[in-house]
This record gives C-alpha cells, sequence and structure tokens, in this order.
C-alpha cells in the first residue's frame, strides 16, 4: 500500500511572521478539517503553498520552516514570491477562472501573461511532488488553482491513483467554452483518474464539455480518453458535524452568548455569514431586508439583521468597489428605517473564529444564504448543525450547491429581491412542529455525510477507480511487450497489417488532418527497409487518399476496408466485383436525416455509402441515431448489406467488402513466421477474427475486441513499431 499525497493551493498549517518570529496556525476551513484525519491517519504527506510569501521570509526562513513543517506537519511547502502570487492567484485564478466558473461573464479576464504564470505555478507543485512520490502512492489534487496538475502527475507517474476534486462550481458548457484556455484546462483535469464535484449539475456541465469540446464519450460517468478511463462523479463536502453540535464552555464562546443576549431585547435575529465576494449576493440580501421591512412595517423593531462579512482579496478593486457598495447599502436601510432604540442592520466588516460563529449561529432565528452563485455553501450546513433544538430556519437560493441538498428549507432565487424578502418572512413565521421535522432530518444527513465521510467516500472511489474491466481477455501490452519483440526477433518472415485511423495517428477533427507527419513517414520507411518485413496498410480510407499520402512508399496498401488493393508495383485493383443498385435507395433514407441533423454529412464511396456526425452536436447524436440504426437495419436485413460503426461514423457497405477477407489473399502470397494484425475500430475486428490463429492480434484502445493483446493508444503503437525498427537496426 503507497501513502495518500494530498495537494491543496494552502497547507492546512499557515505560517505567520511577525518581526523575526515565525509561528504556526491552523489554517481554518472545512479542508483542513475534512482531510485531517486522511492526513494523520495514513502514511500521508500534504503539499502546498504555506501563507507566506518568499519575499517576506530569508534564506534561513526558509529552511527552518521547511524542517518544522516536515516534521511537525508531515508538509511540504511549495513558495511562491509576491510576483508569482499576484499573477497567479490574484490574476489567473481569481481574475479568470473564479468569476467565469461563477457565471460571472464580464468580470472575466483573458491576459497571457497570468496564464502562463498559472502553468508555471503548476509546474512548480509538480517539481515539488515529484521527489516524493512513487508508483502505488494516491494523489488528490485540490480545486481551481491546479486544474492542470493532474494531467501532469498522470503523464509522469501512470502508475499512481490520481484524484481531483473541484471545490467550486464547474459552468454550463455555454459559460465554459467562452474560456481561451479551455482544452487545456479539460485536458489537465482528464489526467485524473477520478474527479469529484459538490453536486450532480456540476458532473453533467462537466461531462458535457468533454464531450462536446474534446470529443470524449461517457458512460455511467464513466469517459472514455484514448487508452484510459476517467470516472466522474458528486461528493458533496459535508462539515465537521461533532464541532458543531458540541457546546463551548470557553470564555469566547461565553462572551460572544452575553453579548448577543444582552443586546437583543427579545428581538428576532437574521443572520448572514461570507467571505467578501461578489458571487455572495450581499447587496440584493441587503436589498430584500429593505423590501421586507417596508412591506411588513410590523416587523419593525422585532427583527434585527446580523450581517457578517468576512475580509477577502481586498487588494483586488472589485472587491474594494463590492466593499464600499455594502457599506453605502447598509447605511441608507438603517437610516430609512432605524429608530432612536432600534438599528435593522448590524453589519460587521470582520472574521469571527468558528466559536464565535457557533455563538451567533445557536443564537439566530433565521439564516439568509442567498449566493448568485457558490459552489457548496458551508455556512448553511453549519448553522443547520449548530441549532440543536431543531428550531432554526434557512434561506436559500437554488444556486448555492448545498441547495440541492437541503432542499426542504426555504428556497429563494437570488436575484428576485421580492422572493427572498417573502422567503424571510415565511422562515420567521413558520410554526415549531414544522421546523423541527425539516431540522431533524437535515440533521441525519449531516451527521452522516459528514466532512470525513466525504473524504473517505471519495478516497474509496479513488481506489477503485480506472479499474472497469474490459469484458474481453485481451492482454495488455503496456507494461509487457515481449511476446511480440521476442517473435519477431525470431523470425524469418514477417507480415505486418496496420490500420491506419486511431491505429498510426489520433484522430483528428477534419479528414485531412490526419496526413501522416514526417515521424510516421520515417518509421514506415525504415520498417520496409528489413527484408524480412512485409507491411501492409488496412484502411477504410479510399485509395486516392492513401496514394496521395503514403503513394511513394514501396508497400502494401488496402483502401476502402479491402476493396481496392495495392502491392509493390503501384497498381490498384478491385478486389470483388459490385452491385451498386442498392446504393440509392439507402442514401435518399440517409438524406432525410441528414437535413435534420446539422454537421452531418454522407459520403459514397465505391462499395459503401458513409453517414458521418462527428460535427454534430452531441446531446443530438444521441438521440438521433438509434432511430438511424433502426431505419438502416430494417431496410438492409433483405440485402447483402452491412451496417457498421467506425468512429463516428456510419457505414453501410457491400458484406462481401471487409478488411479480414481482403487480407488474406497477401498470406497465401507466401509462408510468414510472423502474423502481426493491428487496428482499433470495429472493422479491425474482420481483421482480427480472418487472421490465422498464430497471428498476433492487437487492439488499440479500450472497448470490447476478439483480439488478443491490447496497446493503450496509437502512441504505444508507434513506440512498438520504434522497438522493431532498433531491432533491425541492431542486426545489420
Ligand atoms: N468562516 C469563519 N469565520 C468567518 C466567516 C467564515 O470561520 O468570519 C468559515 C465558515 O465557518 C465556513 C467557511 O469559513 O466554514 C466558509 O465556507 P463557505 O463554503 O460558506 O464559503 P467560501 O468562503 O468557501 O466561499
Amino acid at each position: 500500500m503507497g501513502k495518500t499525497i494530498i495537494i491543496s493551493n494552502r497547507l492546512p498549517v499557515t505560517v505567520k511572521k511577525d518581526e523575526d518570529n515565525i509561528s504556526y496556525h491552523p489554517s481554518i476551513g472545512g479542508l483542513a478539517t475534512g482531510l485531517d484525519g486522511i492526513h494523520k491517519e495514513s502514511n500521508s504527506i500534504w503539499i502546498g503553498w504555506p501563507g507566506i510569501t518568499t519575499d517576506d521570509v530569508t534564506p534561513k526562513d526558509r529552511r527552518t520552516l521547511t524542517k518544522d513543517l516536515r516534521e511537525i506537519y508531515n508538509c511540504k511547502p511549495v513558495y511562491l514570491s509576491d510576483h508569482e502570487m499576484e499573477l497567479f492567484y490574484y490574476g489567473f485564478c481569481n481574475m479568470t477562472i473564479w468569476p467565469l466558473f461563477h457565471y460571472f461573464v464580464n468580470k472575466v479576464e483573458y491576459d497571457l501573461e497570468m496564464w502562463e504564470m498559472y502553468q508555471e505555478v503548476n509546474q512548480k507543485f509538480f517539481d515539488a511532488v515529484k521527489p516524493v512520490i512513487e508508483d502505488g502512492d494516491m494523489v488528490w489534487v485540490h480545486d481551481y488553482q491546479l486544474l492542470l496538475l493532474p494531467r501532469m502527475i498522470k503523464s509522469a507517474f501512470p502508475n499512481t491513483k490520481v484524484g481531483f476534486f473541484l471545490h467550486i462550481p464547474f459552468p454550463s458548457f455555454e459559460i465554459f467554452r467562452l474560456l481561451v484556455w479551455r482544452d487545456e484546462i479539460l485536458t489537465g483535469m482528464l489526467g485524473a483518474d477520478l474527479i469529484g464535484f459538490h453536486t450532480y449539475d456540476y458532473v453533467r456541465h462537466f461531462l458535457s464539455s468533454v464531450r462536446r469540446l474534446l470529443g470524449f464519450e461517457n458512460n455511467l460517468n464513466h469517459i472514455s480518453c484514448e487508452d484510459r478511463y476517467v470516472s466522474v462523479d458528486a461528493f458533496p463536502m459535508g462539515i465537521d458535524y461533532n464541532r458543531f453540535t458540541m457546546t463551548y464552555n470557553t470564555p469566547e464562546f461565553q462572551n460572544q452568548v452575553k453579548q448577543i443576549i444582552s443586546s437583543k431585547k427579545g428581538e428576532k435575529m437574521l443572520l448572514s455569514v461570507d467571505r467578501l465576494d461578489y458571487t455572495k449576493g450581499i447587496p440584493e440580501r441587503i436589498r430584500a431586508f429593505d423590501t421586507f421591512l417596508t412591506k411588513y412595517p410590523e416587523y419593525r423593531e422585532k427583527v434585527r439583521f446580523q450581517l457578517i462579512v468576512a475580509p477577502s482579496r481586498v487588494a483586488v478593486d472589485s472587491y474594494a468597489d463590492l466593499r464600499s457598495e455594502i457599506t453605502e447599502l447598509v447605511s441608507e436601510i438603517n437610516g430609512k428605517h432605524g429608530t432612536v432604540n432600534w438599528m435593522p442592520i448590524w453589519y460587521f466588516f470582520q472574521s469571527f473564529s468558528q466559536e464565535g460563529l457557533i455563538a451567533l449561529y445557536k443564537y439566530s432565528d433565521v439564516l439568509l444564504v442567498t449566493p448568485l452563485r457558490d459552489g457548496m455553501n458551508l455556512v448553511a450546513k453549519e448553522y443547520i448543525a449548530a441549532r440543536t433544538d431543531y428550531k432554526g430556519m434557512v434561506v436559500i437560493s437554488e444556486t448555492a450547491g448545498a441547495a440541492s441538498e437541503i432542499g426542504e428549507v426555504v428556497v429563494v432565487n437570488a436575484n428576485d429581491i421580492d422572493e427572498i424578502a417573502e422567503g424571510i418572512k415565511t422562515a420567521l413565521e413558520m410554526p415549531v412542529k414544522e421546523k423541527t421535522a425539516i431540522n431533524k432530518s437535515l440533521h441525519k444527513r449531516l451527521k452522516r455525510y459528514n466532512v470525513s465521510f466525504w473524504a473517505q467516500d471519495f478516497m474509496n472511489n479513488l481506489d477503485k477507480a480506472g479499474e472497469i474491466a474490459d469484458q474481453t481477455a485481451a492482454i495488455s501490452l503496456e507494461k509487457d511487450n515481449s511476446v511480440i519483440i521476442n517473435a519477431y526477433k525470431k523470425a524469418k518472415k514477417r507480415i505486418i497489417f496496420l490500420d491506419y485511423d486511431g491505429t498510426l495517428v489520433g484522430f483528428k477533427a477534419l479528414p485531412e488532418q490526419a496526413r501522416p507527419d514526417p515521424e510516421l513517414k520515417r518509421m514506415l520507411f525504415d520498417l520496409i527497409d528489413d527484408p524480412k518485413n512485409k507491411l501492409v496498410i488496412v484502411s477504410g480510407r479510399d485509395r486516392y487518399t492513401l496514394e496521395d499520402w503514403l503513394g511513394d512508399l514501396r508497400i502494401n496498401m488496402l483502401a476502402g476496408h479491402g476493396l481496392w488493393r495495392r502491392e509493390l508495383d503501384g497498381e490498384w485493383i478491385m478486389t470483388v466485383s459490385l452491385d451498386n443498385s442498392w446504393k440509392k435507395a439507402v442514401t435518399n433514407m440517409l438524406q432525410v436525416y441528414c437535413d435534420r441533423m446539422p454537421g452531418a454529412l454522407i459520403e459514397e464511396k465505391d462499395y459503401s455509402i458513409a453517414f458521418h456526425y462527428r460535427q454534430c452536436e452531441p446531446d443530438m447524436v444521441s438521440k438521433k441515431m438509434s432511430e438511424v440504426w433502426a431505419a438502416l437495419s430494417s431496410m438492409t436485413q433483405s440485402m447483402s448489406l452491412t451496417v457498421q460503426e467506425g468512429n463516428k461514423v456510419l457505414e453501410v457497405k457491400d458484406m462481401r467488402v471487409d478488411k479480414g477477407q481482403s487480407s488474406l489473399a497477401f498470406l497465401n502470397q507466401e509462408q510468414y513466421d510472423f502474423i502481426l494484425g493491428v487496428g482499433d475500430d470495429h472493422t479491425d475486428e474482420d481483421l482480427f477474427v480472418a487472421l490465422p490463429k498464430k497471428a498476433l492480434t492487437v487492439k488499440v484502445g479500450i472497448g470490447m475486441t476478439s483480439a488478443r493483446y491490447r496497446l493503450g493508444s496509437w502512441k504505444s503503437m508507434r513506440s512498438l513499431l520504434k522497438q522493431f525498427i532498433e531491432l533491425n537496426k541492431e542486426k545489420t
């Protein structure tokens, strides 16, 4: 069993330096508490920024704190300078990702310098991971500051399990697609074996973006990414339930309680607690309180609103503006409704300790949580837990992630000022019996799915991730390909059948982009340079394309799934004489669907009609293609036609044309003691089945196959060919 490596932007310990003294403080927040169990119990190391920049510490301090963090806290610091923090954290994280993922499109900045720094800092985190990671470790990367890190880790350390959790919302595709570096971000995240979000909505949005932007399909939340599966699921983060239900006897708690009781004078108390952030809907909430007092004047002097805003990112202009807006609104409303004896809004622009907050939670009648957008919102859960008498009530906006878990409370639209005002009244006037019933069931849920359960649940799923077995017995050659290499070495005469797209090159958006690159050309050339080798390219592409791309090499080719054969003399001959009378009827029928599916196109080949849908909107494809299948099947069942599915293409073809039968013709020409057949899609299965039993057959990628062996991707296939070439060279 390997160790656990937790990586987050901030360490669970914050380093402070006053004059010459370095001190260590626990970092506040759910993450540190939630992972505490895993970090302490297991052989674990936590990597992150220690909360102080390199500009504020001397090299000697650095040595001391690196040692202390390692020896006392099992932590490894990633050092960042003021400049790096400016462009990375205050820049790309908080001016690009944060607003975009919270749907504040007009606040998003696209700045190349910030993006470059984001990449550099992710790389710095990777550099910190590199020396401590080993095969078999479990790595858990956290949040929007490190979206590129999973890929970096997985590429360099494929034998580790990598998990990623996003603590903020994942926006819908229409929003996400606006991001300039969207493909890089998605690819970075997909390095993980398990990706977790707070809610199923975020899971859906992510799957949809991956499918539409990268073309990777998913099935039951498992994404097929070329050679691997990535699991995606919802893990709604819980709270430290015991901490919030406990009774405290500390002076701090008692003082806070005393102050609240003496100042309350029988008033009801509304509470809200947020970090200063434009996503939290604070001005809208203050306006809603104004509307409430205007509409229901009987509540004047009977209710007060305790508004707590914890300072955050105050150096950023938009946050400073928000602070001024809040201050102005509060004084406007206090001026409008206040009396000599009564101040409607008690505004605190300060951070409270959690004990201080718990005291406030316990004595507040209603909690207002109305963010315009929030990944989860832990305050809502903490408040419910702290009211162990079950008499509190929450007004929550539907755009808070927590709303999907605690939907029994009063749910409102964060932009609808009137609805929030009505929600305040409903919550204040809700009968005790109703409140008790709601709170009791919520307590059960919060107690069970607490933050330690959440962390453990994620880790258990990470342990299982990536182990979705293919239901075929194909043996992976990724770690050990000696069976092929040894057979290659021993052989006196070899024949190698290679599919082209997906086997020698990756899939491209446009067919023309799959043209062979110089490396591939060189490899094919070197392979045929050995007189023992006979090479046959077996492709679904037409003969003109193959001739254009590979015609200058002295290789054998089968085009159009075997309809056309070219031998070394360069002549193309047809292998089957065709009756094409069926084509018109099939084309007419497909045309009806093509007209209704923007992006679809029909291609007529010598022996087949192909219906391409790579450019179609994926949701439409999933609905429409079953209709196309059904229509084609009923039309073709009485003819000698077959319908085959390729990569985003359906092909109707003459049954007699198949890669397998046409390949056999080459086998009959000579005696071979090494026969290799490699392909990646359904059409290559014909080849695997037709080749003699002694042949070595290899499926590239995941999915069902009748091949004996499997390789991860076309890249692994190229590596295998390179090994063949090396062997050729060794002998000469
Ligand atoms: N919090 C705190 N003191 C404060 C304000 C907030 O300790 O003055 C804590 C609060 O108890 C909660 C966290 O900060 O655990 C805020 O988490 P939430 O998910 O509500 O919002 P976020 O700040 O992550 O957007």
